[in-house]
């Protein structure tokens, strides 16, 4: 087997390993591919599909985040099949999320002319932000289900299993186990999740005390009364009290 693979993309004539997939050959060549639930640090699930590519004799076009390369492939980055796939996408997750804390996105939206207002009748996702923990805020009306905290959350990094999905179809949303409060899953506060989080849905309690107006003395006071309380309530009674 060859340890090259040769392909052309968007004309340019490219040799990189195989396996490699074809977001990241096209980005070694310089090519710029754009991505949203991809993330460097966790598995590609191709659960965006904004990295969609036109491959010559492909009947559909291909998630270039998880699809490899192969010998002589001819792959075109922004065809006008591709460019209207990704405006749709983009209507469709301006007409149902919150993205006011997501600007990299609201770069493509303006980039790919997104209309905003193509779906009139989509219902917009409604959750009231959920802050039972001192460290970091879920405000699930942001969150366009990308899956990267929940990856991080797991095998991609810290194997501690407190959030997955729950429900089904449009109710489908991220969830503690039962959906019990953060403090009571299994949750170490290691951050991750909010680090990967592509949205704003994930946001650091502090960060969110202070968009609110509070000033660093406030929420410093704010934040450590909190911790100070919740470790109280979850004290492990001593032997004698047991
Ligand atoms: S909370 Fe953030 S990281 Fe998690 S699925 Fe939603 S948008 Fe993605």
């Amino acid at each position: 087997m060859s340890d090259t693979i040769n392909l052309i993309i968007d004309g340019k004539q490219i040799s990189v390993p195989p396996s490699t997939t074809i977001l990241a050959a096209a980005r070694e060549a310089g090519i710029e591919i754009p991505t949203i639930c991809f993330h460097e640090a966790t598995t590609s699930n191709a659960l965006c599909r904004i990295c969609v590519v036109e491959v010559e004799g492909s009947r559909v076009l291909v998630p270039s985040c998880v699809a490899h390369v192969s010998e002589g492939m001819k792959v075109q980055t922004q065809s006008d099949r591709v460019t209207r796939s990704r405006r749709t996408i983009l209507e469709m997750l301006e007409s149902t999320v919150d993205l006011s804390d997501a600007p990299e996105i609201q770069t493509m939206i303006a980039e790919y002319k997104a209309d905003g207002e193509r779906f009139p009748q989509a219902k917009s996702r409604v959750s009231t932000p959920i802050d039972d923990n001192p460290m970091y805020l879920r405000d699930y009306a942001k969150c366009i289900l990308c899956w990267r905290c929940v990856q991080v959350c797991a095998e991609d990094a810290q194997y501690t299993y407190a959030i997955n999905f729950s429900s089904r179809g449009y109710d489908t949303q991220i969830s503690t186990f039962y959906e019990v409060p953060m403090p009571e899953s299994t949750c170490v506060f290691c951050g991750q999740c909010v680090a990967v989080c592509p949205t704003g849905a994930l946001k650091p309690k502090r960060q969110w005390l202070l968009e609110l107006g509070h000033t660093p003395d406030e929420i410093m006071d704010l934040t450590r009364s909190e911790r100070r309380n919740r470790r109280r309530r979850v004290e492990v009674p001593s032997n004698d009290q047991a």
